[in-house]
Parts: structure tokens; sequence; C-alpha cells
């Protein structure tokens, strides 16, 4: 007997092996299988028990051991046999990256008791009209179009999905529901979990290894109904599953950026496509992607304008930052340049008032970097050549790429000067400079460096719900999905640190990004007001987040992506190589960049090619970077231009790492 199997390795072929006597009773179609590979074991997934084998009978090497009984039905292999060819990855790869690694290492699960606190039911709320309405959209549509349901912040989008949700139960199916990492707090799991007791199971990266083998046991066996978790999510293997909801469908956190780089929200378009499953977008502000899918009919289009608890949406003001009014004179307010007084009259009125507010950031740190002002001088890191982040608190230098750290030097490396200066502001130094000016206050912070696991964004997010804090100081973290009752005042810091990226996407990132942050203001009894300080008022970004003016922004933004065709008009594929010899990789890269324009003029693919150039990242943890952008207009294209470069570097034996990026979200 043989067996095909997808190996997890990095090669694009499946494998046959021989089964030995003992296991063949056993040996299943979906069969999670150990292999002996090279030198080495690997793990695999049978595909199929061919009658024949091309190869040599006697050349092909035994199975190992069976790790386990097939994990997906039958139905599920074609799919992802579907993705690896979508996204040019090994098939043995994108299986494993869909299992859970805790469930293969160990092949007879025990069930672990486990007792499970269950929330109280709770019941639906009565639906606003609009609510009711896209409700009624969602349920009633004949086609299974996807949905994309674009509510404002607060609009009620979730108790949305919890009633088609209840729908779909009621027919037995059940539904995988997606959300960012980050938004995965009790808060919301109470809201799922009282609502169908005893049928969710959640999946996320901060699972123990015994929470993620009971869960993908529930998932398994069928006792769960619902599956919410983060982007993998969308691989799990749910028995009668109706509906697929992705929320905050924008977010940019559904990328995988390694190994299988797949785009969660897209797998769920995907998976909904080739199971005839129906699948809802939600946002506030949604992808450029969706949205033009909805404006081609090609999704159907949902829209909640207001609030659902009557809560206002905030005031949006523009502060110019140049403006001398805004300016503070004494010597000793000059290092406030970056608070504008509007700003800090706001914050004082609601410390008074008792009221909170938050101060957004994208900045980590004390200073962005440390210059020497005697030489110019600054510090970088050794293995990434970007700037290091000083930190006060800790005196040390960071690296956020690779996460090196070292202690804060007190003379220059250089000069050996001692008039060191920290340049550019974080949100470390925002909290004890707000510390300095409002002494009375109390304040919090929600960024990256203070707040590290789940836990600990509980207890922030907590104490903020309890009123415990009068400021909120933080990065993109505090943005995304919280709801904060008793913000009342958001201030934008420096608005446009993000709008000049060196990306197609930065405005669309900049207006989701602002608008998700504007959100977190007034979501109470209380309405909430937004002060946005920019160097740039003019941007017609402000005009748009002050209109709320969606459709114009989009309008703008499509143009812009037809006219340089960028995607959704054109496909990308990104090569991205790395090596820490800088020649090696820039020679390897060359040497692709020929082949694929011979394989493109060949095969009269018609793709453009753009390179190879210095990735705008040049060298990261100790490698060098170079890469080649890939445009097409068609997908099939693209996969062959992919496909056959695949195969003739793994002919050539090419020495630098290559990764293929299908569908990139990052540049650089
Ligand atoms: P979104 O997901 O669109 O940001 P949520 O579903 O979190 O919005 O709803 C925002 C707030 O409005 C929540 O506190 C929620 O309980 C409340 N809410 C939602 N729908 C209703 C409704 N029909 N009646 C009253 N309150 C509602
Ligand atoms: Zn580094």
């Amino acid at each position: 007997m043989i067996v095909d199997v997808a190996v997890s390795v990095p090669l694009p072929q499946t494998f046959h092996y021989r089964i030995p006597e003992e296991l063949q009773n056993d040996m299943k179609v979906g069969c999670v299988v150990e292999v002996p590979f090279r030198r080495a074991k690997a793990i695999g997934v049978v595909l199929s028990i061919p009658e024949t084998s091309d190869y040599p009978l006697e050349k092909l090497k035994h199975i190992s051991s069976i790790l386990s009984a097939p994990l997906f039905d039958g139905e599920l292999l074609p799919f992802f046999k579907w993705l690896s060819d979508y996204y040019c990855h090994p098939l043995g790869e994108v299986l494993s990256a869909a299992l859970p690694k805790q469930v293969l290492l160990s092949s007879t699960v025990s069930r672990p008791v486990k007792e499970v606190v269950q929330p109280p039911p709770q019941a639906p709320l009565v639906l606003t009209s609009a609510q009711q309405e896209a409700l009624t959209a969602i349920l009633n549509a004949e086609d299974k179009r996807p949905q994309l349901l674009h509510g404002v912040t607060g609009s009620g989008k979730t108790e949305i999905y919890l009633q088609a949700l209840a729908e779909y139960r009621k027919q037995g199916l059940g539904a995988i529901v997606l959300v960012p990492e980050i938004s995965l707090t009790p808060q919301l799991m109470n809201r799922f979990s009282q609502r169908f007791p005893g049928e969710v199971a959640v999946w996320h990266s901060d699972l123990t290894p015994k929470e993620r083998r009971t869960e993908w046991l529930r998932i398994c066996s069928g006792e769960a109904k619902v599956v919410v978790g983060a982007r993998s999510a969308i691989f799990a293997p749910l028995k009668n599953l109706g509906l697929i909801i992705v929320d905050e469908e924008h977010e940019g956190s559904y990328k995988q950026e390694d190994s299988f780089r797949y785009h969660a929200r897209d797998v769920a378009i995907l998976r909904g496509h080739f199971f005839k499953t129906r699948v809802i977008l939600g946002s506030a502000t949604p992808s450029v992607e969706s949205y033009l899918q909805a404006t081609k009919k090609k999704y159907g289009y949902l829209r909640l304008k207001d609030r659902a608890n009557d809560a206002k949406m905030p005031n949006i003001h523009i502060v110019d930052l140049k403006d001398a009014r805004e300016k503070w004179d004494t010597d000793t307010a000059k290092k406030y340049s970056w608070l504008s007084r509007t700003l800090a009259n706001e914050l004082r009125r609601n410390l008074e008032k008792k009221e909170q507010s938050l101060l957004f950031l994208n900045r980590l740190g004390f200073s962005q970097f440390l210059l020497c002002n005697d030489c110019g001088h600054t510090w970088r890191c050794k293995q990434c050549e970007v700037s290091l982040t000083y930190y006060k608190s800790t005196l040390t230098l960071k690296c956020h790429y690779c996460t090196s750290e070292f202690k804060s030097p007190n003379l220059c490396e250089n000069c050996n000067g001692s008039n060191l200066q920290g340049m550019g502001l974080g949100t470390e130094q925002v909290e004890s400079s707000i510390k300095e000016m409002f002494p009375e206050a109390r304040l919090i912070r929600l960024d990256r460096s203070v707040v590290k696991t789940r836990k600990q964004l509980v207890a922030t997010l907590e104490a903020i719900e309890q009123k415990q804090v009068d400021i909120v100081i933080g990065t993109q973290m505090l943005a995304k999905g919280h709801d904060y009752p008793h913000i009342t005042l958001v201030g934008v810091l420096l608005a446009d640190s993000t709008l000049n990226f060196p990306d197609f996407r930065a405005e669309e990132r900049t207006y989701q990004l602002l608008t998700q942050v504007a959100g977190r203001s007034g979501r109470g009894e209380k309405a909430g007001r937004v002060y946005l300080q920019t160097y740039n008022p003019a941007h017609r970004i402000f005009d748009i987040l002050k209109g709320e003016d969606f459709g114009s922004f989009m309008t703008h933004e499509i143009q812009l992506r037809e006219t340089y065709g960028f995607p959704p008009f054109t496909r990308l594929g990104l090569i991205r190589l790395s090596d820490v010899n800088p020649a090696r990789v820039e020679a390897g890269a060359h040497e692709i960049f020929r082949w694929a324009e011979r394989i493109n003029l060949e095969h009269s693919l018609g793709c453009t090619l753009m390179g190879p150039s210095e990735s705008p990242l040049l060298k990261l943890n100790g490698k060098f970077r170079w890469q080649i952008l890939i445009k097409s207009n068609s997908s099939s294209q693209l996969q062959t231009l992919i496909k056959t470069l695949q195969n003739k570097s793994i002919e050539a034996k090419t020495r630098v790492a290559i990764s293929w990026d299908v569908d990139p979200q990052q540049v650089m």
C-alpha cells in the first residue's frame, strides 16, 4: 500500500510513502502522519491512497507513524489544495498552518475535564430599525454573495452578528466569527457565550496548549457550534458551517506575515465561495477592496449611519500645530510643543468635569531616537539598520524589529561628547509630560511596551471602565474594538504620523486608524469630542473625517488605485530575498529577476515586473533584503509566473532565502 502525503516542507510537490503492515488498517485519507524526510522526521497529511506509484516501490520510504485520525473531513482537503494554489504555497505547510501543533503532538488525546464558568444567559436586544433592516437583508438574501456591513463605530454591528447567528443556530448550522487578535477580550467573548451558552469555542494565540486541545476537540466533535477567534480560526473544521463573520474586516492583522502568508478575510471569502456559506464582513471603515466589490454589486452593501444606543457621533475638530495661538510662550512650557493649547485646555476641562480623556500617539518609547548634539551621530540597530528607540524608564535603547536592547549610553560612541538628546515624541514621554502638567490626574498607558499579555490588557481595560483613571495614553492598541463607555475626549497628538508612509495604502490606513480612534469617544450617554492635531490641516483626509464623507474618500482612493494600477485593479506578488551576505542577495535578486523576465515573455503572461530593488528596510535581523514586485491583471498569470519561478529556483538551488507573498499588505 502507498500513500500520497503533503509533507510540511517548503517544496511544492507531494510525496509517496509505503505503509508498514501494522499501520495499514488505520490508514485513511486525512490522517496526520510522521514521515522520514531527508535525514529528519516531518509531519504530513495523507491526501490519497493511490493504487500505484511511478516510483519503484523499493525506493519508497515507510511512514513512521500515524499521529492522528483524519482531522479534517474530506471536503476541506480540496479547499486547502485550492488555497495552496492560490497563494503559491506548499500544501503541506498550508495544512500545518491550519492544524494546531498541540493536537498533533499527542495522538491519544484524553479529554481534560475543565469546569467552564458560564456567564448568565442574556436575551437579545430590541434592534433599532436600521439594525433590523440590515439583519433582514442578510437573512433574506437569496444569493450567496458576501454582505458588507458598513456601520459607524458603536452602530451595533455585534448585535446584528449575534442575531444573525441565532437564526443560523435555529437551523442547526454553525459559524466562525473572526475578530482581530487584540479584541478577543472577555468583554466580547462574554457577549457570545452569554447568547450561546456552552456552544462557543475560542481560538487565539494566548491559549495554553491544554486549552487549545480542549477547544479543538470541542470543534471536531461538534460540541462547539460557534468558533470565535483570530486569524487562524478561519481554518477550523467546524461541522455544518452556515455563516462566517469577519469583524473589522479592514484590519491589517488578518494578514499572516510569515511562512504561509494568507489574509484571513480573503480566506473567509474563498471558504464562503467554495462551500456556498454566507459571509458577513463588518467594519466602520471598510477596506478599498471590499468597498469596491460592494459598488460592483459583487457584495451586498448594508449601511448603519447612527449609533445604536442613541449615543451621538463625536464632534471632530482639527487643530493646526503651526498656528501661533496654539504655541506656548514661556520657556518652561516650550517642551509642550507637541501639545496645542486647545487640546491642553480641553484636557483640563475634562479633568474638572471628572470625565475621561484619551490621548493617541502611534509611537512607542520616550524618544524616537538618540542624537549626539556635537557630532550628529544617531544610534542604530546593528542587526536592522533602523533607529533605536530611547526608553527613559529603563534607560535603554531598543530595536522594535529584532527586539534587541542596549544600555543607553552617557557618552557618544563616535566623538565621546556628552551632549546626547532624545528626539521625537513617544508615548512614554507623553505620559511623563502630562503627569507634570496635570499632577493630580490619574494616568494609564496602553501600548505594547507596558501591556504585554492579554491579562494585562484586560486589567487595563477594566481600570478604564471602572473610572480608576482620568487620562489614557496609548498607541493603536487602544483603537481596536474596545468599548470605553466613559471617554468623552479624544486627542490625536500627531494625525499626520502615518500619512506619509511609503505605501499605497498609507492614506487608507490613516483614515481607518483615525476613524477608529475617534470612535472611542462618546460611546456612553455623554457626547464625545475629538481633537486631531496636525501640521497639515489642509489635507483632504481631515475634511473627510469631519464630514464623515466616506463615499468621496473611497471614490478618490479607488481612482488613484485604478490610475496607478494598484490592487484591487491588479494583483500583486512580492518576492523577498534575504541573506547575511549583501553581495549574494543582490546577485540572487538580479538572477531571479532575469528568470522572471524570461518566463513572463515565454509564457506571454503580460505581468509587470518592478525591481529588483533594496527593500525599504534594507537590513533586518542581520540579513540584507532585496525585493521584486510583480503586478498582474490576472490571478492565474501571476500564479503561473510565481510557480514557474519557484520551480526554477529549486532546480537551480538558489542559495539566498526567498519568500513569496501573494497579495502583500506590506511592501516594506
Ligand atoms: P459596533 O460593533 O458596531 O461597534 P456594538 O455592537 O458594540 O457596536 O454596540 C455599541 C453599543 O450599543 C453597545 O454597548 C451595545 O450594547 C449597544 N447596542 C447595540 N444595539 C443596541 C440596541 N438595539 N439597543 C440598545 N443598545 C444597543
Ligand atoms: Zn534590530
